[in-house]
């Protein structure tokens, strides 16, 4: 067996929430390449038919469930689903995101709460709907989508409800990895630094300054550049691996 044959996925089932677009996306076409079969469970339905065409073309049939991470009960029903259609789930990409910008005393409770509700609690609620069947099968990888700003404080971009759900990610990963690796589940995260996508309007000339010449790799990344670690994350190359918080930033936590 060679050393690859460690990062195939083939014959199992992976789920990539917020897979409709951004870094989602790039990690639904990695495990399809991969092998897998790929659920990509996001809002837009229009949007995750069109991924599932283009998945199709790179590895084995995908599937797209309407799923709103925030809402239980169709986090409930998308569970279901997939283990009908394609059997039970081996892959969970905690993904969908949303951003929010602004200095903390123009920020009101529902912006607080609607970043919380899909950084945060979507993480909690997806993994233990998913992570009960895969401690019921003694087997399963969650990959949960941090952020470099759940790490540092990244002035002057303030979002500190952000910055507040990227840092329970981590530390919810490293949670449940502890609780669930006598059970077979490893549970990692990544932590991206600033990546070009919907949710960052990097091409903004006021924020090129901290996005390029701050990095010391002088450059942001491309998502294609954060999806091979969610890969590894999500393979038996990382057999032995739980718990720990895979940092893809160009050096910005450096300094
Ligand atoms: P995008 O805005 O490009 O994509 C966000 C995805 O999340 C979309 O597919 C969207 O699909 C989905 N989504 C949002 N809300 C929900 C919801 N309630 N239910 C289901 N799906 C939802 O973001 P990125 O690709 O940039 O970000 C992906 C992840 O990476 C996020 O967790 C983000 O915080 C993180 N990240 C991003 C960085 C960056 O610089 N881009 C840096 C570090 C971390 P739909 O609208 O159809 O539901």
């Amino acid at each position: 067996m060679s050393v690859l044959d460690l990062f195939r996925l083939d014959g199992k089932v992976a789920v990539v929430t917020g897979g409709n677009r951004g870094i989602g996306k790039a990690i639904a076409v990695a495990l399809a390449e991969a092998g897998a079969s790929v659920v990509v469970a996001a809002r837009d339905a229009e949007r995750n038919e069109q991924t599932v065409a283009e998945l199709a073309k790179v590895g084995p049939a995908a599937l797209a469930v309407t799923t709103d991470v925030t809402d239980r009960a169709a986090l409930v029903a998308m569970r279901e689903t997939v283990t009908e259609q394609l059997g039970p789930i081996d892959v969970l990409i905690n993904n969908a995101g949303v951003g929010i910008h602004g200095e903390s005393l123009t920020l009101d409770d529902e912006g607080w709460q609607r970043v919380m509700a899909t950084n945060l609690d979507a993480v909690w609620k997806a993994s233990q709907v998913v992570g009960e069947q895969m401690v019921a099968r003694r087997s399963g990888s969650i990959v949960n989508i941090g952020s470099m700003s759940g790490l540092i404080i990244n002035r002057p971009q303030w979002h500190a409800p952000y910055a507040v759900s990227k840092a329970g990610v981590h530390h919810l990963t490293r949670s449940l990895a502890a609780e669930w690796a006598p059970h077979g589940v490893r549970v990692n995260a990544l932590a991206p630094g600033y990546t070009k996508t919907e949710i960052s309007d990097i091409d903004d000339p006021k924020w090129r300054h901290y996005w390029i010449d701050e990095v010391p790799m002088q450059r942001y990344a491309q998502a294609a550049e954060i999806a091979p670690s969610a890969l590894y994350l999500a393979a038996d190359a990382s057999s032995f691996v739980t718990g720990s918080v895979l940092v893809i930033d160009g050096g910005y936590t450096l300094w």
